[in-house]
């Protein structure tokens, strides 16, 4: 894995209504053909500042053993 932002992993990153640029960066607004951390690179020459982890992947981040208990609609067979 590398360490280069990734906008589909990135909170800012949305998917446009505009067909003719289908892809959004909210922090930087604007909207873009390509992925919008590729057109930052070609711009700018450096990766993408901005970057930050969706909050369901920075929590899945986090826990890296499974969690015990029962969570949701599980049943516990067990009983
Ligand atoms: S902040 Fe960077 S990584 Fe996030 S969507 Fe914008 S360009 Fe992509």
């Amino acid at each position: 894995m590398t360490d280069s932002p990734n906008c589909w992993k990135c909170r800012f990153f949305k998917i446009s209504w505009d067909p003719r640029f289908p892809y959004e960066c909210e922090a930087m607004n604007f909207k873009s053909q390509a992925l919008p951390c590729i057109q930052v690179m070609s711009i700018d020459g450096r990766h993408c500042q901005w970057f930050r982890l969706k909050p369901e992947d920075a929590q899945s981040a986090e826990s890296t053993t499974p969690k015990s208990g029962i969570k949701g609609n599980q049943i516990d067979r067990s009983a």
